[in-house]
């Protein structure tokens, strides 16, 4: 599949009006195979000049995609699904390449790449206004009508679901789209932006344009065609896009950080928050995960036993190159794989040693960005390790004694994203429900939830909900029409 290789180094460009194109510029960045450090790929860095390309097709492009009927574009859509499960097994592969994720977990989210483009294909008909009672002499309506351009700025943790998060409501909405990927791994997107076109979306209606933040994402952002910013990244940058979006009156919304707090009292089903807690830290994406449950508060009538529990468990994890299919793949960067171990050094000089030190004593001489899973245990809330979002496989153990201080802990938090509980207490489950500072809440089991159900955060993690229908009110605005109609 896939771009096109001049030696071994596969070489993409940018996606812009329904062609691949080199930057303005003529500059590339290379990608590089985490597990190996090797560039397997380059790809075009597309620049100003290349996001006002984009922007100017995109706004050209409207017309055409809005003149199709809802049903037509939900076709459309349907089909952009179809095909990215076509292409499950090369973009999956890219996918591990570009990223470093088990390539399992890597065809997983190919899947939900596809459920996006299915669940909003069905809404293009379903995008409905109201009547207003305004009396007898009136006839009052709202429409919901499309933004315009929509920019979208993609991190590097989840490429293809996170595109596919964004981009499938805007363009079931009725907007045109021009997305900013991660400069680590801005492959798959391009990839998603040709099977798009050839689902049959308007040339200028996909715009796919890798760069860096600096240029290409700044640029997206201050563009004065681009009409609403759907921004999914880290706090520092979200704060400058929200800021900058709302200096020109942008629609914006911030899917940002998290250091989300993993409840787990002695009512539990103790085999159910193991295995929560595995995949909450340790197994999805390698930790490098939003809504990661970063934050163990375990009671302390069976703080011992479940951390011998867990610690058995992390034993058992096996690590390695994401095309062999292990629990943990390497870590995207060799900037995140430095940002990783310098938390643990942050976590060794506040705790001493780990139980479980994922960073093994060979790391500066062994090839990959490879951090295995991390316990800090005896943690309490005001250390950095609990206060700082790592995006890495470590995990700060803090035991607590009633219901009360588990609450208070977990509220105690920059962050306001996802939070859990295991419990088979069902009001206190309601009660932590009700009470939890979260965008979104698990209880039982982690990442609880789908394509169907709204996702966002407060504080610090942002603002806006993607996901579920409420996703489609982050891509329309209301207009009203009144209707004087006489006696
Ligand atoms: P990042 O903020 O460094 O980059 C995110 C995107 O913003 C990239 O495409 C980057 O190129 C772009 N960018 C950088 N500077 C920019 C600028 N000045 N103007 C416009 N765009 C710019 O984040 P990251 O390290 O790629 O991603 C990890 C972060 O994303 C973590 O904090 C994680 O919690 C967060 N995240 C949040 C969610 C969510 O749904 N809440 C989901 C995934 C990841």
């Amino acid at each position: 599949m896939t771009g096109h290789s001049t030696s071994t180094v596969q070489q993409f460009e940018l996606f812009i009006d329904g062609e691949s194109v080199p930057a303005a510029s003529g500059e590339t960045i290379p990608i590089i195979d985490s597990a190996t450090e090797e560039a397997f790929a380059e790809v075009a860095a597309g620049g100003a000049d290349d996001i006002d390309r984009a922007v100017t097709a995109a706004e050209a492009s409207t017309t055409e995609w809005l003149g199709m009927s809802p049903p037509e574009r939900g076709r459309v859509l349907n089909r952009a699904a179809a095909l990215i499960r076509e292409n499950k097994d090369s973009l999956a592969e890219l996918l591990t390449r570009e990223n470093g994720k088990p390539i399992s977990q890597a065809r997983t989210e190919i899947e939900v790449g596809a459920r996006y483009f299915e669940y909003y294909a069905g809404a293009t008909d379903k995008i409905q206004g109201e009547t207003i009672p305004l009396g007898r002499e009136y006839v009052d309506f709202t429409i919901r009508e499309p933004l315009g351009v929509t920019g979208h700025i993609v991190p590097w943790n989840f490429p293809v679901s996170l595109f596919a998060r964004s981009v499938a409501p805007s363009l079931a909405a009725g907007n045109a789209v021009v997305v900013k990927s991660a400069e680590q791994t801005p492959l798959t997107s391009v990839e998603l932006g040709k099977l798009l076109d050839e689902a049959g979306v308007p040339d200028g209606t996909i715009n796919v344009v890798p760069g860096y933040g600096a240029d290409a994402g700044a640029a997206l952002t201050t563009h004065a065609g681009v009409n609403a910013i759907a921004f999914t990244g880290s706090v520092p940058t979200g704060k400058e896009v929200a800021a900058t979006a709302a200096r020109q009156l942008k629609h914006v919304h911030i899917e940002a950080g998290g250091k989300n707090p993993n409840v787990v009292f002695p009512d539990a089903d103790l085999d159910d928050a193991i295995e929560g807690t595995l995949i909450s830290i340790f197994t999805r994406n390698a930790g490098q995960v939003c809504s990661a449950g970063d934050r163990l508060l375990v009671h302390e009538d069976i703080h011992e036993e479940f951390l011998d529990r867990l610690v058995d468990a992390v034993e058992d994890l096996t690590m390695g190159p994401g095309l062999e299919d292990p629990d943990v793949g390497a870590l995207v960067s060799e900037e995140q794989y430095e940002k990783v171990r310098s938390y643990v050094e942050v976590g060794k000089q506040e705790l001493g040693e780990p139980v479980v030190d994922g960073v093994p004593d060979d790391a500066d001489e062994t090839t990959g960005y490879f951090v295995g899973p991390t316990i800090f245990d005896g943690a309490n809330n005001d250390l950095r390790i609990a206060r700082e979002e790592i995006f890495g496989p470590v995990l700060a153990v803090i035991p607590f004694s009633t219901e009360e201080e588990a609450l208070e802990i977990a509220n105690d938090s920059d962050y306001g994203l996802s939070a859990g509980i295991f419990t088979n207490d069902l009001e206190r489950a309601h009660r932590f429900a009700r009470d939890v500072v979260a965008g979104q809440v698990y209880v039982n089991e982690w990442f609880a939830g789908g394509v169907e159900t709204p996702f966002g955060g407060h504080r610090d993690s942002g603002f806006g909900r993607e996901k579920g229908l409420e996703a489609l009110d982050q891509f329309t605005t209301t207009k009203n029409v009144c209707l004087s109609i006489g006696e």
